[in-house]
């Protein structure tokens, strides 16, 4: 039977510069060129070891196919061909089911972010090697369950920075808002969401129901699951008047544009998704359109490091960086600060390739550097655990969202 044909690459090799993974490795196979030579071979072995460990070895960051002027989309390529394989073993495959339960996702979270090989190093800071499971066994760590969320009670974490909030900071036409959590927020960073919300004014609508954006399971191919998942988050917002879906995380908020291709077109579902997706909006640019510039106070410089999904995906690169250069005027630096290694679940299945990719972050940050924001919830996980793991300047860093530069923490 043949093979899918892209016969748009002309064999440049613009993309090699600008993919992550073959900028760790220098291996032609791993570079976007090479898998699309590979995924074009109509005779090569679909269950050949090293074929399998080449499609899995991307980001789905997009980088290739943004600077590709042949028009070769070599992102689509590989999750076309992992999308064949239904997940292409990427993580098992009942994680991809369990994330659209929110109970169970916690737990996983919890888990991954506990994880050495969700940072990339072992718990003493060295780099982690091998499997997940193998990386588990040899920290021996135990696995701590979840105590927060904020979509079980979003009205406590909202109260907790209402006051922090000056009512002269919002512009009066804020149109009705609803919140998208995200998993990673909601469980692991609650106080990220309820920043948000605060600043967004009290009659936000947050639905307790919703769950994942679907992002993992797309990027592995597993289709099926993820709309399993967008489902339940269709179903969450149904009947809900809003005009703004505000989140504080700019991967779901390309993945939310994404939902109506998961449907056929004109079908109820597609409806629901097409309504979403109109109005998802991820959080610099909300703040950017509906909020005054606030005077922020920070120790030190703040850098930004751009999530892969916030410049290929959503086209809205400027926005963080036009807000931090408002708010915090020279205490924003800007340095061009790019992918993290995390690529949604590329971090925990391919440690060792991740951590050389967090190294590239690491040589950029300097002395003068205190503060490195995000707007996604990967990459601030990926940084949070692979900086404090890390020695020298990288351990010296806070890495916090968006958000978090606007409004300072509160204490239980
Ligand atoms: S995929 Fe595009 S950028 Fe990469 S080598 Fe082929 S033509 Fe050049
Ligand atoms: S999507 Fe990103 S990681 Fe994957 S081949 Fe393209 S540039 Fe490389």
């Amino acid at each position: 039977m043949s093979q899918p044909v892209d016969d748009k690459c002309v064999r440049c090799g613009a993309c090699l510069s600008v993919c992550p993974v073959y900028k760790a490795e220098l291996k032609e196979r791993f570079s976007p060129r090479g898998k699309n030579y590979l995924l074009k071979k109509s005779r090569i072995d679909k269950k050949n070891p090293l074929f399998v460990e080449t499609i899995k070895a991307c980001l789905q960051c997009g980088a290739c196919t943004a600077v590709c002027s042949s028009g070769a989309d070599v992102r689509s390529l590989i999750r076309d061909e992992r999308k064949r394989h239904g997940f292409f073993r990427i993580l098992p495959k009942p994680v991809y089911s369990l994330l659209a339960r929110r109970n169970v996702a916690s737990f996983l979270l919890k888990a991954a972010a506990n994880l050495p090989a969700a940072s990339g190093y072992d718990l003493e800071g060295r780099r982690a090697e091998g499997s997940i499971l193998k990386n588990l066994l040899h920290s021996g760590k135990s696995l701590k369950p979840v105590a927060r969320s904020f979509l079980s009670s979003p009205e406590s974490f909202i109260l907790r920075f209402a006051d922090l909030v000056e009512p002269s900071a919002r512009r009066k036409d804020i149109p009705r808002t609803a919140l998208f959590a995200g998993c990673v927020q909601d469980l692991l960073f609650p106080e990220i969401p309820g920043k948000m919300a605060a600043l967004a004014g009290n009659s936000v609508i947050v639905p307790e129901s919703q769950a994942c954006c679907g992002l993992p399971a797309f990027s592995a191919g597993a289709d099926h699951y993820a709309r399993k998942t967008i489902l339940r988050n269709l179903d969450a917002f149904k009947g809900r008047d809003f005009e703004i879906l505000l989140t504080g995380c700019a991967s779901c908020a390309s993945m939310i544009r994404k939902w109506p291709t998961l449907f056929q077109e004109g079908s109820d579902h597609w409806h629901k998704a097409v309504y979403l997706s109109e109005r998802v909006m991820e959080f610099s640019s909300f703040a950017l359109k509906f909020l005054h510039p606030l005077n922020c106070i920070t120790e030190g410089r703040t850098a930004f490091q751009m999530p892969c999904h916030q410049r290929f995906d959503l086209g809205r690169a400027a926005d963080p960086v036009s807000l931090l250069e408002r708010n915090l005027g020279d205490g924003f630096l800007h340095i061009d600060i790019g992918c993290c290694g995390q690529g949604g679940i590329f971090g925990f299945s391919r440690p060792d390739i991740s951590g050389l990719i967090l190294d590239d972050v690491l040589s950029l940050l300097g002395h003068d550097i205190s503060c490195l924001a995000t707007t996604c919830s990967g990459c601030l996980l990926r940084l949070k655990t692979g900086l404090s793991a890390a020695n020298g300047i990288g351990r010296q860093v806070r890495v916090c969202h968006l958000v978090d530069t606007m409004i300072p923490d509160v204490q239980d």
